[in-house]
């Protein structure tokens, strides 16, 4: 095995060794709970996910940890704007507390439902001031800080590597190529750790601290969770490409200061999905959300199957265009699954794929093979996926190993191949009848080409719609 993955420091695809062989420690900058996770976030976490799966799968022990940002992420991902749960806050009249807590619930339950593996540790920043206070005094001490005009600020000209991640270039930020209203700042790259005297009156959420009643930056609470719950150095640690220049980058400055010691061995970032118009930003509105999805008749898992169809670095543009031809694909898997079930009968006992090993001389090794080389290659889940589809459509692999080593794939996938059930000989399935029912109602619209593709979907999964007198009649059209 020989996992390669691209270090965005230093920009190239590296051998992933850990520093601990036994288990690697992977952090995850989490959400910012003052609205619902949109898709464009979600795909981050479901990138997230699929790094750990494979690192599992790879039989590494991953310890996982994401922070819930419930304080400190200003509108602007530097020191300018407002605290958005503040914001929130005095926006729909609920306390900062409750949309932070209605937020993380959401955001959890949009994550089960895209099968994205919990966190071993999902800690709040509320929760970890002290830890945050403690790590600013650390910086003080070793004369990383200055104090003006009421707020504690990071200077950046004691850190000589400071942009190296970025490749930011420290005299052009010298030079203000950065506009900066922030005029305690003794240079425009500076960054607040401790807010005392906000910019806005009514914040809420304040803490007694050495420099006053206040509450922290946002770049701090990284440090401080992921250090708390992994230790001074980290194997991997994720997030947005929106995050390289200032976020990642300053927690770096902050971590390494501290400890002296390399923070992160490899920085790994996903590029964004993007909408038709543009990018998509929580904090612009008009985005879409799981739910907006769901109540448009599509799965979860139709989502994180479209996720995956697209290598984490590249771009990914959504349309529902795009989503549709996802859902019909990953019905076309679910429905050869359940065919080959009905082939391998009582060779195939449900359960744990594990126990239904894969004889070392089944022709489905090696789809498994090239499976794991796709993975190992920067997890390049587009040609994984190829992988998949290639084994069921063999018929040349017995149906029983076709279907375990399916399920082995899907313990990376995630696209819920574990959960389809054996269709009974005379029933049909839960999903056709529901496209039937939709088809009904484009009808019912007058929706006829919407109609026409439902009836193409379903033929592709095996049945045949009759429109009776009586209603719609569907069966199987081997039948
Ligand atoms: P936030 O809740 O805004 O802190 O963002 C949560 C995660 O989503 C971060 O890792 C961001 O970098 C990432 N992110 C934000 N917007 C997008 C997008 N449109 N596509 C992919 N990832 C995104
Ligand atoms: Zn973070």
């Amino acid at each position: 095995m020989s996992l390669k993955l691209h270090n965005t420091l230093g920009r190239e695809l590296q051998a992933f060794e850990p520093i601990d062989p036994d288990s690697v420690r992977l952090y995850s900058c989490g959400p910012t709970v003052y609205n619902y996770a949109h898709i464009g976030n979600l795909r981050a976490y479901v990138f997230v996910d699929v790094l750990r799966r494979t690192l599992e799968y790879f039989d590494y022990r991953v310890q996982h940890v994401m922070n819930i940002t419930d304080v400190g992420h200003l509108s602007d991902d530097g020191d300018h704007g407002e605290d958005k749960l503040v914001r929130r806050s005095r926006e729909s009249g609920n306390s900062v507390w409750d949309i932070a807590a209605y937020y993380t619930e959401a955001f959890f339950r949009h994550t089960t439902q895209l099968n994205i593996r919990s966190p071993h540790h999902a800690p709040r920043a509320t929760d970890h001031i002290p830890e945050m206070i403690t790590l600013i005094q650390r910086l003080e001490e070793k004369g990383y800080t200055y104090t003006a005009g009421g707020n504690v600020y990071y200077d950046i000209s004691r850190f000589p590597r400071y942009g190296a991640l970025a490749g930011l270039d420290l005299s052009s930020l010298k030079a203000g190529a950065r506009v900066d209203v922030d005029s305690n700042k003794r240079n425009p790259g500076d960054f607040v750790l401790w807010f005392t005297r906000s910019k806005f009156e009514k914040q809420a959420m304040v803490w007694d601290s050495p420099w006053g009643r206040g509450y922290p930056g946002w770049h701090i609470e990284c440090s401080a969770m992921s250090m708390k719950y992994l230790g001074e150095q980290l194997d991997i640690h994720c997030g947005g490409v929106d995050h390289i220049s200032v976020h990642h980058t300053n927690e770096i400055a902050q971590a390494e200061a501290v400890t002296g010691k390399q923070y992160v061995k490899y920085w790994l970032h996903n590029e964004f999905l993007v909408m038709d118009r543009g990018k998509m930003s929580k904090s612009e509105g008009g985005f879409l959300t799981l739910d907006t999805l769901t109540e448009r008749g599509y799965e979860a898992l139709d989502y994180r199957y479209f996720c995956l169809l697209a290598h984490y670095r590249s771009e990914l543009r959504f349309s529902f265009d795009a989503l549709d031809a996802a859902r019909s694909a990953r019905r076309r898997i679910v429905s050869r699954i359940r065919t080959r079930m009905s082939e391998a009968g009582s060779d195939f006992p449900p359960g744990d794929p594990d126990q239904t090993p894969v004889s070392d001389t089944s022709p489905a090794q090696r789809y498994l093979a090239a499976f794991a080389s796709d993975l190992e290659d920067d997890l390049n889940t587009p040609r994984a996926v190829a992988q998949l589809w290639g084994l069921l459509k063999d018929d040349d692999v017995p149906a029983a190993e076709a279907l375990a080593a399916a399920l082995r794939m899907d313990d990376v996938l995630g696209i819920g191949l574990a959960s389809v059930q054996r269709e009974e000989n005379t029933s049909v399935p839960a999903e056709v009848l529901s496209l039937v029912q939709e088809r009904q109602a484009a009808r019912t619209e007058r929706d006829f080409a919407r109609a026409d593709q439902i009836r193409d979907t379903v033929r592709e999964m095996g049945y045949v719609i009759v429109d009776n007198a009586g209603g719609p009649e569907v069966k199987r059209h081997d039948a």
